[in-house]
């Protein structure tokens, strides 16, 4: 710094303001640190929230109600974690997945389920027509 005043009043005014300013950077410098920390320690200690969710029923021997994934909006107050094999397991033995957060299209068990109608309709079809078919050659014979 060359261009600092020569006289004592005018040095001492400046030495008291950079030494408060310098006082504030730090105070600030301590509370970024403190909330660097907070912020380190909650996503250290935050448990992980269930990847999946079965909503069970009023008591213990009501059925399950539907299977959520973990984050939905949707889930009911009585929940517990579940495993992915645990949810799929439940949707396929019919507990109801969840219409919002659709735990049955991400476990891919929509597009089989979607897959299964489709081929039972397409044997349905086909069924139908060979009898008509056979109903036909049957008249005409
Ligand atoms: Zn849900």
């Amino acid at each position: 710094m060359t261009d600092l005043p020569p006289d004592l009043p005018r040095l001492r005014t400046l030495e008291t303001w950079l030494a408060y300013t310098l006082d504030e950077v730090r105070a600030a410098i301590r509370q970024a640190e403190r909330r660097e920390a907070e912020r380190q320690h909650g996503i250290q200690d935050r448990p992980r929230p269930p990847d999946w969710l079965l909503e069970t029923g009023l008591n213990r021997n009501s059925p399950p109600v539907q299977v959520h994934q973990g984050d939905c909006w949707n889930r009911g107050k009585r929940t517990r974690g579940i495993s992915l094999d645990e949810a799929r397991r439940a949707i396929t033995e019919g507990v109801k997945p969840c219409d919002a957060c659709r735990p049955d299209s991400a476990l891919g068990l929509l597009d089989s389920q979607e897959a299964l109608r489709d081929a039972a309709r397409a044997r349905w079809v086909r069924l139908l027509t060979r009898t008509q078919h056979t109903a036909e050659g049957d008249a005409q014979a």
